[in-house]
């Protein structure tokens, strides 16, 4: 249940509210940035009338609360005056790690002319094997930023661990949360207290549900800039990196009100499939694409096998456009689902 409270509301009347809560056994979770209270569903509601600077509650019947569509229909917001939510509209694109200052460069200066707002590139990398690159680091961190600024992008990139929190701000324009991540509920929190916002990559093994009460563990230490992304959920089968669960995309729209953005690069693992998933993707109704690219994709130090050259991404951003008509009408939201 949320309870919503009147403007200026003080502190005083809400440790007053909580105090009552707890008197009856409930819990209750103040996010005081929001201007709301989360506790339990009361079955009895009548006695939150004494609380004058209460404006209403609403019974959320899904665990998830805040990135539920019982609590809001939509999200979208600005980053660096690009609108993200509402319809098909952002495409983030960049090699998977920084590798230097040649490569980012290059693929800046080639997001720019395709008209691309957005560049991806890890500098602390998620590898399975610590033998394997790991990333530049502070440096690659740098690069990408001096990059974007030259070439007019925002920065999406990794955040691996809260000790690299404040670094990482000072580069990033979109923190993103790896898959591997997804769960680690201590720095989910703490995202919580930031301004900027945090693109969720769904964990590899998380159910919707999970993903989602991630959503609400940001949201709820006050955040509400969330952006989901699929990137595809481990299987049975090493056919392909991992199976992309385009169907997640309408059904999340049932069920959440934050943007969604496919990465068909991760979900695929393989360059020669990501184009018919990206697209796959967009026409499933995703808000927008992650795509990793990279000059020479052979060269990668990683995800080799999944970066698009430059001249196929551009096949592909021809597509998209071709596709864009067809999309533009907004998803329908009579369906509604909740898990
Ligand atoms: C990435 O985006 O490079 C990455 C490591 O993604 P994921 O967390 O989805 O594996
Ligand atoms: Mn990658």
């Amino acid at each position: 249940m949320i309870i919503f409270f009147k403007a200026n509301t003080n502190n005083t009347q809400t440790a007053e509210l909580q105090l009552h809560l707890s008197q009856l056994g409930f819990e209750s979770q103040l996010v005081q940035k929001l201007g709301i209270c989360i506790a339990p569903a009361l079955l009895d509601t009548n006695f939150l009338t004494r609380f004058d600077f209460i404006e209403r509650a609403q019974i959320i019947s899904s665990n998830f609360q805040l990135s539920s569509l019982a609590y809001k229909k939509e999200t979208s917001f600005a980053v660096n005056d690009i609108q993200i939510g509402t319809h098909f509209a952002n495409i983030i694109a960049g090699p998977c790690s920084v590798e230097s200052e040649k490569q980012i460069f290059e693929t800046a200066a080639f997001l720019s002319k395709n008209n691309i707002k957005f560049i991806r590139g890890g500098a602390y990398k998620p590898r399975t094997s610590p033998y394997s690159f790991r990333g530049l680091g502070k440096d690659g961190l740098k690069l990408l930023s001096e990059a974007a600024k030259q070439y007019n992008l925002s920065v999406v990139t990794e955040l691996m661990d809260l000790s690299l929190l404040d670094e990482v701000l000072n580069y990033a324009d979109i923190v993103q949360i790896g898959s591997r991540n997804m769960a680690n509920f201590f720095l989910l929190g703490e995202l919580g207290k930031i301004e900027k916002p945090i693109l969720l990559k769904r964990g590899m093994q998380a159910k919707v549900n999970e993903w989602l009460l991630a959503a609400d563990y940001i949201m709820s230490g006050g955040n509400e800039k969330v952006i989901l992304c699929e990137r595809g959920i481990r299987s049975f089968d090493p056919a392909s990196r991992n199976v992309m669960d385009v169907a997640v995309i309408p059904l999340i729209q049932s069920m959440s009100h934050l943007p969604i953005i496919a990465d068909p690069s991760h979900g695929t693992g393989d360059a020669n499939l990501v184009p018919a998933l990206a697209k796959a993707s967009m026409v499933a109704g995703a808000n927008g694409l992650m795509i990793e690219i990279h000059p020479n994709p052979s060269k990668a130090l990683s995800d080799a096998k999944q970066a698009l050259s430059f001249k196929a991404f551009e096949n592909l951003l021809a597509d998209i456009d071709k596709l864009k008509p067809a999309i533009q009408k907004p998803i329908d939201a009579s369906y509604s689902f909740v898990v």
